[in-house]
């Protein structure tokens, strides 16, 4: 702006001596031209909304965690079509992609109305946090809140509906969101490369998503343990609510009996999603995040 303002004040300075003054005048376009190609173009954005079920918010506020990050993402990928809180617009249109937090009450009508007509107007259908995609702590209800006491049983939004996406987690990290909605418009809009990295990334997501809505510490045993993918992080044990999980020697023990297959612990895993095909590729998809959130 002050170098735009002082090329005009030059320009108006210098008029009287030169009134035609062309160079001047092309030195003007030239700077204005210049300016403007430092604007960035708004790209061909893919068009996303947000349904949010019931859960504890924690997963808005991990994408809300974002914040720089967050701001680019709406920028330049993503046109936040409809969301509770972030967009103000809670009505359900259609999207490219659907992300869904929470899970599905199904004595309340409105959240069954809700997830199908998500489903009915998206192309693809994430499911964000632990309660969309097993159910979680909303597993834990047994009716009786006081605002709503016939409210008491929730499911996982897979049981009522095809979802294509899983990003787990309780709740999901906010790069891991971050870097979903990056991968997902790669994978829509991007070059025949970027469309390759990015079905590499989204692979290990869709097939936990097409597995199904159950998972308990046998997931974790065959999945990750078996496969060598444990790193003894222990996010397991924390996150099992009736305890059935304790690392010994660094590694983690199941309680078989006491496992209620809430799925907590193997949604909160980081190498049940994080596996041997993104392992390898791991260099070339984060330069492929990093470069488009530069
Ligand atoms: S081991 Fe614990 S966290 Fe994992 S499914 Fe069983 S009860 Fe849930
Ligand atoms: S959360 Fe996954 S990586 Fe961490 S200790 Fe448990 S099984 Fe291993």
């Amino acid at each position: 702006m002050g170098l735009l303002s002082s090329v005009f004040k030059k320009n108006v300075s210098e008029a009287p001596q030169k009134p035609a003054a062309p160079a001047k005048a092309a030195d003007v376009v030239q700077k204005v031209e210049t300016t403007n190609k430092e604007v960035k173009p708004v790209v061909d954005k893919i068009s996303v909304g947000y349904t949010h079920l019931s859960g504890c918010t924690g997963c808005t506020v991990a994408l809300a965690d974002n914040y720089g990050g967050l701001l680019t993402l709406l920028d330049r990928y993503v046109d936040l079509k409809y969301h509770l809180t972030l967009a103000d617009v809670r009505h359900i249109q259609k999207v490219d992609v659907a992300i869904v937090e929470g899970s599905v009450c199904i004595q309340d009508k409105l959240a069954v109305e809700e997830i199908k007509e998500t489903r009915e107007k998206a192309a693809i259908v994430v499911a964000l946090g632990g309660c969309a995609c097993y159910g979680n702590i909303t597993r834990f209800s047994r009716g009786g809140q006081q605002n709503q006491p016939a409210h008491e049983s929730y499911l996982p939004i897979g049981d009522l509906i095809k979802v294509d996406v899983y990003i787990p987690g309780c709740a999901p990290t906010p790069q891991m969101i971050r870097n979903v909605c990056v991968m997902a418009y790669l994978l829509l809009k991007g070059t025949k490369e970027q469309k390759e990295l990015a079905t590499k990334f989204l692979t290990p997501l869709m097939n936990m998503a097409a597995k199904g809505t159950s998972a308990c510490f046998c997931e974790l045993m065959t999945e990750v343990i078996n496969q060598g993918l444990c790193m003894g992080c222990g996010s397991c044990a924390a996150a099992c609510p009736v305890r059935a999980i304790t690392m010994e020697f660094g590694k983690p023990n199941g309680e078989r009996d006491l496992c209620i297959k809430c799925g907590a612990c193997y949604s909160q895993c980081p190498r049940g999603f994080f596996n041997t095909d993104v392992v390898s590729e791991y260099e070339a998809i984060n330069e492929a995040i990093m470069a488009a959130l530069q």
